[in-house]
């Protein structure tokens, strides 16, 4: 069912007919470890994850296992590729 409390507009497995049915009876507001992630969306009500209700806890046991930022979801350096062969010839000289 579709949020009317601080996410609005948002489909939520938590909404129900009589409001939300989430620990606290609201999302709660992203953590400072979430900044920089693509999943944080900023509504009037403040900054939450479209993901989690509760940020906090994802970030509790170590590195939340969503973020786009930071482990194996964020983006991957530039690195250059090495053919095998000419890098061999190279050391060879
Ligand atoms: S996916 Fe994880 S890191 Fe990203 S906003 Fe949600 S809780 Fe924070």
């Amino acid at each position: 069912m579709v949020c009317n409390s601080v996410k609005p507009g948002v489909e939520c497995f938590f909404m129900n007919k009589n409001g939300c049915q989430f620990n606290g009876g609201a999302c709660h507001q992203i953590v400072e470890q979430c900044v920089g992630c693509l999943k944080v969306k900023e509504f009037p009500t403040g900054n939450y994850c479209l993901i989690f209700p509760e940020p906090a806890v994802k970030w509790r046991t170590g590195k939340c296992s969503m973020a786009t930022h930071v482990g194996k979801n964020a983006p991957a350096k530039d690195v250059q590729k090495i053919n095998p062969l000419k890098a061999s010839k190279r050391a060879a000289r």
